[in-house]
């Protein structure tokens, strides 16, 4: 028996449905959502799965296609690309 994943919640319980009926899984937790480097607002975009998961999705799939996609919000990336022309 495995009494870490049964009694801590440093595992998620997931509910799954069985033929018999419903039975709870162990699964664990994901990591946290990206935020904007500049603002810190949480990004749009950018899914929130596991290391093993993000290494076989594909780069379309991991962040916006737009200059500074997956590390700035929009509202950052427009203030940052206005400044660059302007300077
Ligand atoms: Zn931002």
């Amino acid at each position: 028996m495995l009494p870490n994943k049964t009694k801590s919640r440093t595992y998620r319980r997931v509910k799954v449905k069985i033929s018999k009926g419903v039975t709870t899984h162990y699964k664990k937790r994901k990591p946290a959502k990206a935020k904007c480097a500049g603002c810190g607002k949480q990004l749009a975009g950018v899914p929130r799965e596991r290391p093993i998961k993000m290494q076989n999705m594909p780069k379309t799939a991991k962040r916006p296609e737009r200059p500074y996609g997956g590390f700035l919000c929009t509202v950052c990336s427009r203030k940052k690309i206005v400044a660059e022309v302007r300077k």
